[in-house]
């Protein structure tokens, strides 16, 4: 049986102070839950919502690292550093970086090896733009996709990847994939992960589900048989919808 992960990806919003408070406000609320519940914050943030979530039900995670463990990387973070201060999770090729950044899929490959060498958790996130579905090429690409970021990996570093299928056109637009839409993208995903690497591996990893996820519609998206949890960008932001995500079957 598959836990719910539940994850925040704050992007490039909150300073310290709000993260702390968010934090602490959280922790009652996570308190007893049995869905697992991560934060992925800014790097400025991450060291003071560690110390906050200490002794809690909440995970820290960052959202991006670099693929060389250090160097001449002017302004970039390696998994040593994130993980010296007990970093656990990391967010990998969203969809953000892959468009403003040009990540390419190699790159998100070596970023997932090297979250691995160091222990960190990694959630890789994979998607397709509004032409590409209307193209009828969204199981093409997000196939293709997570081929190409799992190469290379073992049986056991694709069990401790979470996968976000993310819909480009969903993130932060408001609109969201129908819970069929996204629990049938998801069943793929979770073929083609059969395909390279066997039933038992895609019937244990955890896939989530990421664009627009609202309390209003978390119930319905999280019940679905393929749908692991989310990963949830403007909801995370805003205390009481976040928790009534993570609270979603109550
Ligand atoms: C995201 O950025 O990963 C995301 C899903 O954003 P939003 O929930 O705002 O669509």
């Amino acid at each position: 049986m598959r836990k719910k992960v539940i994850a925040g990806n704050w992007k490039m919003n909150m300073l310290p102070d709000a993260a702390i408070r968010f934090i602490d406000g959280l922790t009652p609320v996570v308190k007893d839950s049995q869905n697992e519940v991560i934060l992925c914050v800014p790097y400025t943030d991450l060291f003071y919502s560690l110390l906050a979530a200490q002794n809690t039900n909440i995970k820290i995670g960052a959202q991006n690292l670099h693929w060389e463990e250090f160097g001449a990387y002017t302004g970039e973070v390696s998994a040593p550093m994130l993980k010296s201060i007990g970093v656990q999770y990391v967010i990998i090729g969203h969809s953000e970086r892959r468009q403003y950044f040009k990540e390419s899929d190699d790159i998100v490959n070596k970023k997932l090896k090297m979250a691995h060498l160091h222990d960190i958790k990694p959630i890789v996130c994979v998607g397709e733009t509004l032409n590409e579905r209307e193209e009828g090429k969204a199981v093409e690409v997000i196939t293709n996709q997570i081929e190409k970021a799992l190469e290379g990996l073992s049986k056991e570093q694709v069990l401790k990847t979470i996968v976000a299928y993310e819909p480009i056109w969903a993130i932060g637009t408001g609109k969201t994939a129908t819970a069929d839409d996204a629990n049938s993208a998801i069943k793929s995903i979770r073929e083609k992960i059969g395909m390279l690497y066997g039933a038992d591996v895609a019937e244990e990893v955890i896939i989530l589900y990421g664009g627009s996820v609202k309390p209003t519609n978390a119930k319905e998206l999280f019940s679905m048989s393929d749908i692991d949890g989310g990963l949830i960008g403007g909801a995370s932001l805003k205390l009481e919808e976040f928790e009534n995500i993570i609270n979603y079957n109550k």
